[in-house]
């Protein structure tokens, strides 16, 4: 059986870690300083080099001759005795403990006894005790008490991913790292370096599209690359995105420039397609939001794409929650292709401004008879709906506290105003029961604004701008200046019933 490349490639010094740069300095600094601390907590993502780091610590702390590495800091040697019996794996003076299999105070008491014990081989016995989140109450209290009166040859490692579920008296009581995601690019590279020594032909495209998958984490991404690994030649985006059943990231690009170009039903089109052919929707989605993730970090005359390059930082954040939204849906849903299928809808609606939408308006003459049917029904129903054509035009001051009123919404909820935006001030009533009416065109705005949380936040701002403690209320609307060329499809329909 072949090794996995995750502990094949296991980091033997502080110079081999990947994007724990943090994290690594600190510790060998400690170490250079002969200040080792008895109790350690490393925090952060599966995946990220935790385990790795605590054994790391635990081989420095037990080489015989350490040496200065290329920062001048201490490293262990790799040469003596104790790294090599480390890196066959015989070590006795490290015992690893998984506390998701052992989390009961039997198994901690167990501990407690053996701590007292001399290292065998080395100067410190180090325990590292994975998932530590896991234990019981009485097992963290049986801890603590280890981790209050250490014996001086026992370092203490622990880690976790749920850093929310362990006591504050342990966090206390030990050295706290956070470890984070790994850099798309950082990963990107480590691949590279990686493929190279396994003599592979991994394209810079190929690699970054692999850390995309692999989401920060080096276990994956280097699992995803063994995986890949299988094929002859070069391994490149579209080599990988087959094998691996993905859309490469510039056909999903691709993909959200019909949606700034107003190009719906395309667009939809070209998702159905990604289906027919059996791609991963959750992995697509994932590079969905990258996209979007960057295209929010880059000037718009950095973006490489000329069709998205004018689109707002709100545009932007106002279609990642819809597709962030799609990504929770998607595993639970039933039919997976909808909440792809809403997300993209909303994004056109989304990027594709008011004036924009006037110029590519379709007569009734162009729009296919399959739809115009459809139109007909919806405005049939529409009669005896909430939907209402508007007309009403707010006064300069009205127009002013709207203007306002979104102001002070973005910096607290940027969704809830991008949602604004795309809203209109109906009406506004000072009478006994004070309240202002917002239309929308949309049932899922409609329903955003009126989540309790959300309508908490809308009116204590509209009580800070004007003294009067206004209520929120919402309507469907279709504004006068579309309404003669409203397309309602089957989409909105859908998204109606799963808003409800
Ligand atoms: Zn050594």
């Amino acid at each position: 059986m072949t090794l996995t490349w995750y502990r094949k490639w296991r980091p033997q010094s502080y110079a081999d870690v990947v994007g724990q740069d943090h994290v690594v300095l600190s510790l060998q600094r400690a170490l250079q300083k002969n200040l080792i601390g008895h109790a350690y907590l490393f925090c952060g993502p599966r995946g990220v080099g935790k385990t790795t780091m605590a054994r790391l610590l635990a081989k420095s702390v037990n080489c015989l001759s350490p040496i200065n590495d290329d920062r001048n800091l201490p490293s262990p040697c790799g040469n003596c005795q104790n790294c090599q019996a480390f890196d066959q794996g015989n070590i006795l003076d490290v015992v690893e403990i998984d506390a998701a299999s052992n989390r009961g105070i039997d198994d901690i008491r167990v501990l407690r006894e053996k701590v007292h014990l001399s290292p065998l081989q080395g100067k410190f016995k180090i325990y590292i005790i994975d998932e530590v989140h896991m234990l019981t109450k009485e097992a963290f209290n049986a801890l603590l008490k280890t981790l209050e009166e250490p014996p001086v040859h026992v370092i203490m490692i622990l880690a976790t991913t749920d850093i929310g579920k362990v006591p504050d008296t342990i966090i206390s009581r030990c050295q706290r790292f956070d470890f984070h995601l790994i850099p798309n690019s950082v990963l990107a590279n480590y691949l590279l370096s990686v493929s190279k020594k396994e003599k592979l032909e991994l394209t810079q495209g190929g690699a970054s599209m692999l850390a995309d998958v692999a989401s920060g984490s080096g276990r994956d991404a280097l699992s995803l690359l063994q995986q890949v690994s299988v094929n002859d030649g070069i391994l490149d985006e579209s080599i990988i995105s087959d094998q691996l059943g993905f859309v490469p990231p510039d056909h999903v690009k691709q993909m959200l420039e019909l949606a700034a170009l107003d190009e719906k039903n395309k667009g939809l089109m070209v998702w159905k397609e990604w289906f027919n052919k059996g791609i991963d929707p959750e992995q697509s989605i994932r590079f969905v939001l990258r996209i979007l993730s960057d295209l929010i970090n880059l000037a718009p005359s950095n973006r490489d794409s000329e069709i998205l390059a004018n689109l707002t930082i709100d545009q932007l954040l106002g279609a990642s929650e819809e597709w962030g939204w799609a990504l929770r849906q998607i595993r639970f849903h039933p039919e997976p292709y909808l909440p792809i299928a809403i997300a993209f809808s909303a994004t056109v609606r989304l990027w594709v401004n008011s004036d924009k939408n006037k110029k590519s308006s379709i007569t009734q003459k162009q729009i296919p008879v399959v739809e115009q049917k459809f139109i007909a029904e919806n405005h049939k129903n529409n009669e005896t709906s909430t939907l209402s054509v508007v007309s009403w035009k707010p006064g300069d001051k009205e127009q002013e506290l709207w203007s306002k009123f979104i102001d002070d919404i973005k910096p607290r909820n940027r969704t809830l105003a991008a949602v604004l935006q795309n809203a209109q001030l109906l009406e506004i009533q000072n009478g006994d029961q004070p309240h202002l009416v917002v239309g929308v065109r949309f049932p899922f705005h409609r329903d955003r604004l009126q989540e309790i949380k959300n309508r908490v936040i809308l009116e204590n701002s509209l009580k800070n701008l004007t003294g009067v403690d206004y209520q929120l209320r919402c309507n469907l609307v279709v504004s006068a200046a579309d309404s003669g060329s409203v397309r309602t499809d089957l989409l909105e329909a859908t998204k109606e019933i799963f808003a409800a």
